[in-house]
């Protein structure tokens, strides 16, 4: 097994402010936070990193899924979401560099115990240094961290440096390049002035839309068109910087718009440049299922995990698929080998509300 060194030394303190679901702060002072090998301590509350199914990041704002017992022997995923301040990044990488290890130490003992002890294989994530637990999957090209959403070729480094920056985009759930887009609208009468701001996650296709309308919402008092030409920039000259995926987005754009003639040419031109890509040949699947084309959809979703044979949003899409189509049986197989792929829930990060037994 390759080990990396770990992202922070412990304890790791930090500032953060509590948020609602609305991802605004429900307290005005910050409060203290610490992170150790044992547990995440948020102000008085102490949190047993074995409750912790995982944390998530956009920009300063994380999420983290705790198991709650119920006092029925069942438990329930609740969202703790946080604005930190400064260390948002490092608490992320430190926690799951822990959670990770912890999980695969766990599995590797379990297959010990039974004798398979030589079945266990784990890949660190080149972009997060996550432990990913791959028992369960053959190899392949490609591998895919459930910790940052990455999708990472295993041979040839000279990739990595912009296969970190993909991942499924908030708003179209598509394989592109997400990335902090704000939306500003400033406002004065006579005396009274005010703006008002957002900030989402979305790919240069999903910001165009927003960065129109900013403009337009901005045109009547003109501080925040600026603002709004800078958002239409971004939105515009990103395929001329994406590199071999340069295309990406007018493709997904195309779909979104039902264009899929003028999609598919694109993709397979990004693919003869790339080689191997679960995650174009996911969105490839994604928008032969909106064409309602399901055995091409199907094929594309298999060729996804072709190359990256733990990607579990190729493996969500193709149970979706199979059950759509009745193929019930190879559903069920399916979501078996997601299931025993670790210890941890394998949809994890959906299961929010979800109640277990
Ligand atoms: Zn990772
Ligand atoms: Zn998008």
């Amino acid at each position: 097994m390759e080990f990396a060194s770990q992202p922070a030394s412990l304890p790791l303190p930090f500032s953060y402010r509590p948020l609602d679901n609305e991802g605004t702060p429900t307290s005005f002072f910050r409060k203290s936070g610490m992170l150790t090998e044992a547990c995440l301590t948020l102000d008085r509350t102490e949190i047993a990193l074995t409750d912790i199914q995982s944390m998530s990041r956009r920009d300063d704002h994380v999420q983290v899924l705790v198991w709650t017992e119920d006092g029925d022997d069942s438990r329930t995923l609740l969202p703790f979401p946080l604005k930190i301040y400064g260390r948002a990044d490092l608490v992320k990488r430190q926690l799951n560099w822990m959670l990770s290890r912890r999980r695969a130490d766990r599995h590797r003992e379990l297959l010990e115990s039974q004798g398979l002890g030589d079945h266990f294989r784990g890949v660190v994530c080149p972009s997060c240094q996550a432990m990913i637990d791959l028992s369960s999957f053959e190899s392949t090209p490609q591998v895919y961290c459930e910790y940052c959403d990455t999708v990472s070729t295993l041979q040839g480094a000279e990739r990595l440096h912009y296969e970190a920056n993909y991942r499924l985009c908030d708003c179209c759930e598509m394989f592109s390049s997400p990335r902090k887009f704000t939306t500003v609208y400033f406002y004065y009468l006579i005396i009274f002035y005010g703006w008002h701001s957002s900030h989402s996650h979305r790919c240069p296709g999903c910001m165009r839309g927003e960065a129109w309308k900013m403009l337009a919402g901005n045109l009547v008092f003109m501080l925040g068109v600026p603002m709004a030409c800078y958002q239409l920039i971004r939105a515009y000259s990103s395929d001329r910087i994406a590199g071999p995926f340069r295309g990406l987005h007018a493709g997904n754009l195309a779909v979104r718009r039902g264009q899929l003639r003028k999609a598919l040419p694109i993709y397979e031109q990004i693919l003869e440049r790339v080689n191997v890509s679960a995650g174009l040949h996911y969105n490839l699947a994604y928008s032969l299922l909106q064409a309602g084309q399901l055995e091409q959809a199907v094929q594309a979703a298999e060729l996804s995990l072709a190359d990256c044979s733990n990607y579990t949003p190729s493996c969500s899409l193709l149970v979706y698929l199979y059950t759509q189509m009745g193929r019930d049986d190879q559903a069920e197989a399916l979501r078996r080998r997601w299931g025993s792929a670790s210890l941890t829930e394998p949809y994890g990060r959906q299961a929010v509300d979800e109640t277990i037994n």
